[in-house]
């Protein structure tokens, strides 16, 4: 449920109104928006409906959210929500943000080389995995801590903040000193007690939907990290198992504006890992753009034959620089900017 304030509630109204919501077991999250401020009821909706907060000093009115996740919800906040990065870089506002790299950390020059041409090219985000997520046990499983440093390292040397995959809480410490955005892969995006961890930080977090999930289990998991009181959370369509199998996975290009209409969180669009093929990633990636998408996480190699992880989808520094150009005019087509 969530309880619409009146613009002229004074601080004592709204704390008697947090105070009750307490007193009945149940958390309220106060949520100040441009047009108005609202507290949402976190809890069993019954056990906050036995008191008429409708006659509580302050309150406009009571709305029962009908759908099953409540504060990534469009009816809990109507303007988009905008997560800012640092100087300059906000996902989910008037540009769309590139955020482009490596699949994985392989080595300090190789990180370093390529963080210069993505940014060279217009990428305002780092990509990378130092901890990554393989099928096999046998694959290269990524440079871990050492990664993470190089990894910083970039961000100084570079100057583009990092996106970086968290796969175990125990190095939650480990990523709020080096990352700027925790990414939680497909793979746990129903890990729930994970959500809950990046959930009790304030640190970004990008969350990509699981390949065999659907929209609503999708939004259900960011709603594990924003009733946890992280409002930071970017949501990232990256493709899903279909009958298809001419593509690694299948984009589901209309999450964007199905998202968009369901939820005020951003939208981003990972044309690499959807397709698994290098030649398909600049025309979905336009597509993204075209569509709607905040933003686009792509796979950026200077030598692909000999990447340790992902080289197939891989894009060299080249085709990326002339994709952000291209890019640049649908953008601009659309209203958008990069
Ligand atoms: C990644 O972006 O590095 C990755 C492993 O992607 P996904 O979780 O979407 O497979
Ligand atoms: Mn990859």
């Amino acid at each position: 449920m969530i309880i619409v304030l009146k613009p002229e509630a004074t601080k004592k109204e709204i704390k008697h109104v947090e105070d009750k919501i307490r007193q009945l077991g149940l958390k309220p999250m106060l949520s100040v928006g441009k047009e108005r401020t609202i507290i949402g009821v976190i809890g069993e909706e019954d056990k906050a409906r036995i008191q008429p907060f409708e006659a509580f000093p302050g309150v406009e009115s009571v709305m029962p959210i009908q759908k099953p996740y409540k504060f990534v919800s469009r009816e809990f906040k109507k303007e988009n929500s905008v997560i800012k990065l640092g100087p300059g870089v906000e996902i989910g506002g008037e540009k769309v943000v590139v955020m482009a790299g490596p699949c994985t950390v392989e080595n300090r020059e190789r990180l370093l080389r390529i963080a210069g041409v993505v940014k060279k090219s217009g990428a305002k985000v780092l990509r990378g995995g130092a901890f990554k997520p393989r099928t096999s046990p046998y694959s290269f499983q990524g440079l871990k801590d050492k990664g993470m440093k190089f990894l910083f390292e970039a961000k100084k040397a570079i100057g583009l903040p990092i996106v970086t995959e968290l796969m175990d809480p125990r190095d939650l410490p480990l990523f709020l000193k080096y990352a700027d955005i925790i990414q939680i892969g497909a793979r746990n995006m129903q890990n729930f007690e994970l959500l809950k961890e990046v959930g009790k930080t304030k640190k970004p977090v990008l969350l990509k939907r699981g390949m065999a999930s659907t929209i609503k289990d999708f939004l259900l998991s960011a709603e594990y990290v924003i009733s946890e009181g992280n409002h930071n959370c970017i949501l990232c369509e990256r493709g899903i198992r279909t009958f298809e199998d001419s593509t690694r996975f299948t984009l589901d290009i209309s999450a964007v504006p199905v998202i968009k209409k369901l939820s005020h969180l951003p939208v981003v669009i990972d044309p690499s890992h959807c397709s698994g093929i290098w030649e398909y990633v600049a025309p979905l990636a336009k597509a993204a753009v075209a569509v709607g998408a905040d933003g686009l996480l792509i796979e950026v190699h200077d030598d692909p034959e000999q990447a340790l992880c992902d080289g197939p989808q891989a894009l060299k520094p080249g085709k990326f620089d002339r994709l952000m150009t291209e890019l640049r005019q649908i953008a601009k087509a659309v209203g958008r900017a990069i």
